[in-house]
């Protein structure tokens, strides 16, 4: 068995058991000789020399079988950090890879971190980011907490539990998802001990007392099946397995059981040499005993991701029940030492980091996605770094399978559209349905284990949907959806920018004037407040999305009035002095008469008017031609308009325009009726049913009929309009 606190010697016995060559044994030896001088006179919480602890870092890999550089990172991965030695000098000494591992080993420096969270996330995402390029960093990183977490007893309280939650956090998920689970499961008790003392001591106790009664029913169910594997001459090794305590704890609490539940189940393991092996020790194991249905699980013809593998059973037998888990010596490998046992150094075999990362993507999917998130952008909050690494590739565990049969882990609550973003980008952004296990489901249907899953999609289709972000659980489905509607603004107002630059041209080009001398955006910048714009760019954007009006765009910027009408200029020059009686109409003869303009022709300073007497509502002031009037001949009289009639008080005036439609219509409309300083009150507008004339109805407020009429003839000027009428109702 491995040794808790091995020695150098313990260390190179360990070493020299898969590591004969020489210049490899002399390499592992200058790196402890470096380790050594280095931490010289450094001790640690317990006591003990320094160097104790590089060299059973070293001395858990080597249990791992790792290659020599990677032991050599073991030893010296506290030198960088605590010695002041540089990556440089690291690498004149050991080269270059030793060097990458040991500087993806040493943390970063915490100054310039606000708080202890953002340094802490930093952190991490270094030490991810350097495991997505070699993951023996990672390997290297593990044997460092588990070393630590050994000797945790002489740390404060407060950072026992810090320390422990982060390995639970983090770094016993890793290990599991490597498939390290020897490693992974000493973690996690080691955590949950200092975790919570009073809960592991009641657990350890709970399996103590049941040790005696539990390894007799087992003994017994070995001899059994010993029986027959011996009948049938079938090589085994066989063996009862107790989970760890923290396994036990985490299936009380979640699972809500008691624990008679789940310590009662009696675990068996049973390896054999080749896969046949295995189905064949299945066969009489069904044959014999009573299998629980939907109990028996193949992961050999289904590895899980983290690539274990191994056949699963659970029977019935006098009452007590059985997990049955048969594998080969290789998968058993696979199972306790993960990544590791897979890349267990082989003599002569020049470990090339290049391939077997490539290797790992393949055969480990969260890695490959793992390598995604890394690459994704720099930029990226660290903290939004570790969260998708959280939700994504850690609370995973929802397997479902693709068509083909691949397995895709998700986690918890994921919809198909968290499956097609895993599957591609592309795939997710055309998906248009999904079938699960062979029915059209709707997208936001939660998956489960072992579901199948097929994606319906359509190239060039309508893309993803905001709703989406609201079905999708994984982070890495909502940042490609995010990406993708940012993108679709930026490609969309970059179109629509161009837009309003080729209007404005098309304008300058009518005029004649240099597009050079125009569309420049130093010079532009003096206008921008005018049109309520931050940026020349907006000031585009604005002439594409059709808001502003190129023709008002070159007026105002070229300095040249729209109004060139003189009538109207000279209009309002005038109106500016103009002095104002009360009443603005009178009757002549008569005085104290109440007076009110008719509604239905709203009579204007400067109509021709005439007074019609109604009853008791004193006069009602028509204009001549008001078809309301036409046939009165008694009640009329004479009114006049004061000639130096004007108040502040405007009259409002109904007036219809037709025009052909065209873009910027609407827009010239009110322009021009703005620019002749009229003002509007509402308007109205419609297409006619032939679809072409669009027909606006205006109230607008004015001074007299010297201005509408100014304003009615502006209107007629402006392109497509075809008519303008005064209204009378
Ligand atoms: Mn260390």
């Amino acid at each position: 068995m491995y040794k808790k606190n091995a020695t150098y010697e313990d260390l190179m016995l360990s070493v020299k058991s898969y590591i004969q060559n020489e210049e490899s044994i002399a390499l592992i030896q200058k790196a402890y000789e470096l380790a050594k001088s280095k931490h010289e006179g450094q001790f640690r919480r317990s006591g003990e020399p320094y160097l104790n602890h590089p060299i059973n870092v070293a001395y858990i890999l080597s249990t791992l079988n790792s290659n020599p550089a990677t032991i050599c990172g073991g030893l010296l991965h506290d030198v960088c950090e605590d010695c002041d030695v540089s990556v440089d000098e690291m690498k004149e000494l050991f080269g270059e890879e030793i060097a990458r591992l040991v500087d993806g080993c040493t943390k970063i420096g915490a100054i310039k971190f606000k708080d202890e969270k953002e340094y802490f996330a930093e952190n991490h995402r270094k030490i991810f980011i350097a495991m997505a390029k070699d993951i023996r960093v990672i390997m290297i990183k593990l044997a460092d907490r588990l070393h630590n977490m050994r000797t945790l007893d002489f740390m404060p309280i407060e950072k026992q539990k810090k320390i422990s939650k982060e390995t639970l956090d983090v770094y016993a998920p890793i290990a599991h998802r490597l498939g390290i689970s020897e490693i992974k499961n000493e973690l996690e008790d080691l955590a949950f001990f200092y975790l919570d003392k009073e809960k592991y001591y009641e657990i350890a106790r709970l399996v103590e007392n049941r040790k005696s009664e539990r390894d007799a029913f087992i003994n017994e169910m070995i001899k059994k099946i010993e029986d027959i594997l011996h009948a049938h001459n079938i090589p085994y090794r066989i063996f009862g397995r107790s989970k760890h305590l923290y396994s036990i704890y985490k299936k009380m609490t979640k699972k809500n059981k008691r624990f008679e539940e789940i310590f009662d189940l009696l675990a068996i393991r049973i390896i054999t040499s080749t896969d046949l092996n295995c189905y064949e020790i299945l066969g009489y194991i069904h044959a014999m005993f009573m299998p629980i249905p939907g109990r028996f699980k193949d992961y050999i013809a289904m590895p899980k991701p983290n690539m274990y593998q191994s056949l699963h059973t659970t029977i019935l037998e006098e009452g007590s029940i059985f997990e049955i888990q048969i594998r080969t010596e290789d998968m058993d490998a696979i199972a306790e030492k993960g990544v590791a046992a897979h890349w267990r150094y082989k003599e002569g075999i020049k470990f090339n980091a290049e391939e077997s990362q490539k290797e790992i993507e393949a055969k480990l999917q969260w890695f490959k996605e793992l390598v995604a998130i890394s690459d994704v952008d720099d930029n990226q909050d660290a903290q939004q770094y570790m969260d998708s690494l959280q939700k994504d590739i850690f609370e995973a565990n929802v397997y479902v399978l693709s068509p083909r049969g691949r397995v895709i882990e998700l986690p918890n609550g994921s919809t198909p559209l968290d499956f097609a973003y895993r599957i591609h980008t592309e795939v997710g952004h055309n998906t248009i349905g999904a079938l699960v296990n062979g029915v059209l489901v709707p997208l936001n249907t939660v998956l489960k284990t072992g579901d199948v899953v097929e994606m319906r999609t359509q190239k060039h289709g309508r893309g993803p949907s905001e709703d989406w972000l609201k079905i999708v659980k994984t982070s890495h489905a909502k940042s490609k959806i995010r990406a993708y509607f940012t993108n679709k603004q930026r490609e969309n107002r970059a179109e629509v920018i161009k837009n309003g630059e080729e209007l404005i041209k098309e304008e300058l080009r009518k005029r004649q004037i240099h597009e050079k001398d125009f569309l420049d955006s130093k010079k532009m910048e003096h206008y921008l407040s005018d049109f309520a714009v931050n940026t020349y760019e907006d000031l585009l954007f604005a002439v594409g999305s059709r808001s502003l009006n190129p023709t008002t765009l070159v007026d105002k910027i070229s300095n040249k009035k729209v109004i060139q009408d003189n009538a109207l200029l000279d209009y309002i020059n005038k109106s500016k002095t103009k002095t104002i009686s009360q009443t603005g109409i009178i009757v002549p003869g008569i005085e104290g008469m109440k007076i009110v303009l008719a509604g239905c022709c709203n009579p204007i300073p400067g109509d021709e008017i005439v007074g019609f007497i109604t009853k008791g509502q004193g006069v009602k002031v028509h204009r001549c031609e008001c078809p309301n009037i036409k046939n009165e001949t008694k009640r009329i009289i004479n009114v006049e308009w004061d000639e130096e009639f004007s108040t502040t008080r405007k009259y409002e005036v109904d007036i219809i325009v037709y025009a052909t439609d065209r873009s910027f219509l609407l827009s010239d409309i009110i322009t021009m009726i703005a620019q002749c300083k009229a003002n509007l009150v509402n308007i109205h507008g419609s297409v006619a049913p032939d679809k072409i004339t669009a027909i606006f109805k205006i109230r607008m407020s004015i001074e007299n009929n010297e201005h509408y009429r100014l304003v009615v003839s502006n209107l007629r000027k402006v392109n497509s309009v075809t008519s303008v009428e005064r209204t009378i109702h």
